[in-house]
């Protein structure tokens, strides 16, 4: 490939090599199951701190070859994103407050000690990718392309120091709706032997250090038929509920209704898209107080044995909307709902923000390319 030379990402710069062979892509695409089947080409940029940063380049999906000590391998320097291109109905492309995915990256290479780099271009960069990825994306509501941006320290040294050399790789695969048999909810298992973030830690950032430390926790949530963890603080608050950030819509202690979700402020819960997205329609709906605060599992048991709670559901890019409609928390078990009742507000916000998406309401946060 090019040697670095640029200064930062150059998209006019961009060298696209096709795939000789291109995959057969299911007739069914309800028969793609997530992470399973990947797109045709990838986007790879490389930087290098004598040379700077290659021409990016858009070539065909393949796999990694590694120096046995490069970086990544041993002190987990990588962060990645989630995101998705979907269609609408006059079969443009669009991408839901893209922007947004790219800041988020930005920070989680500098809390990487990573060298920055320009967030558009590496938006421009993507865009060139799904364009000409644009047939693997499924001209259907609720169905999407995932796309994954990863940044790999690439450096092939052992000592712990900042990765001189880093790699942003973006590929893409086609996924149907996570409900496809219609709204279920899930039940969580509420617990703080394992704490998933911490004042100080990297919890706001989405590093993939993050995420592997869940996997015990998670693995115990599901043995005891949980579908996931809510994850508590050392002083009991919700955090976030597996890997979606956590909503309550309640009833408060001064009977007003109120959405509320844990605040930033702390750099322990991802800065999520949704979050965000959902906090400004519920600002506008003005249905109900909208708030960014703390609850502990005490205020929770507390507001569902005096029946104030109203809805809880975890929220994200792959789901939107995931109603937990049951939660074991030190050995009992607290049915919210039923499973089938997931609650209207949760239900509103899923078909708001997916029209938005897909175009059916126009809306600055869909993005067309
Ligand atoms: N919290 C965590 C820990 C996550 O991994 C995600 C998924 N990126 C979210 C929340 C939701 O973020 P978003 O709405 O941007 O997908």
């Amino acid at each position: 490939y090019v040697e670095g030379t640029e200064k930062d990402i150059n998209s006019s710069k961009i060298e696209i090599i096709r795939a000789k062979k291109l995959k057969k892509k299911k007739e069914d695409p309800k028969d793609y199951q997530f992470g399973k089947t990947y797109t045709d080409h990838m986007l790879e940029i490389d930087y290098d701190e004598e040379t700077k940063f290659s021409v990016p380049r858009i070539v065909p999906f393949h796999n990694f070859s590694m120096h046995p000590a490069t970086s990544v391998l041993h002190y987990g320097i990588t962060a990645f994103e989630g995101m998705k291109a979907y269609k609408d109905k006059d079969e443009n492309i669009r991408f839901f407050r893209p922007m947004k995915n790219m800041n988020r990256f930005l920070e989680s290479g500098r809390r990487l000690a990573l060298p920055d780099f320009d967030p558009e271009e590496l938006l421009k960069c993507i865009e060139m990718l799904v364009w000409l990825e644009r047939d693997w994306i499924p001209n259907i509501k609720g169905y999407s392309c995932y796309l994954r941006p990863v940044i790999l320290g690439t450096d092939p040294f052992i000592g712990i120091k900042p990765s001189h050399k880093f790699k942003i790789c973006v590929f893409m695969c086609p996924v149907g709706p996570y409900y496809s048999g219609g709204f279920t909810g899930i039940q969580l298992h509420a617990q703080k032997k394992y704490l998933r973030a911490w004042e100080g830690g990297t919890g706001g950032n989405k590093l993939g250090g993050n995420y592997a430390p869940t996997l015990l926790p998670i693995k115990i949530g599901v043995k005891m038929d949980c579908k996931s963890v809510l994850f508590l603080d050392h002083e009991n608050k919700i955090t976030e509920a597996g890997a979606m950030n956590c909503m309550i819509l309640w009833i408060n202690e001064d009977n007003e209704k109120e959405l509320i979700t844990p605040s930033l402020d702390d750099n322990t819960i991802l800065p999520g898209i949704t979050r965000e997205s959902i906090l400004t329609l519920a600002r506008e709906w003005g249905e109900c107080k909208v708030t960014e605060g703390s609850v502990t599992m005490e205020q929770l048991i507390k507001a569902f044995n005096e029946k104030r709670l109203l809805e809880m559901f975890g929220c994200g890019t792959a789901a939107i909307i995931s109603p937990i409609t049951s939660l074991i928390y030190k050995d009992k078990t607290y049915k919210l709902s039923d499973k089938k009742d997931v609650g209207k507000f949760g239900i509103k916000l899923f078909n708001t923000i997916l029209d938005i998406q897909h175009g059916y309401i126009e809306h600055e946060w869909s993005h067309k390319i």
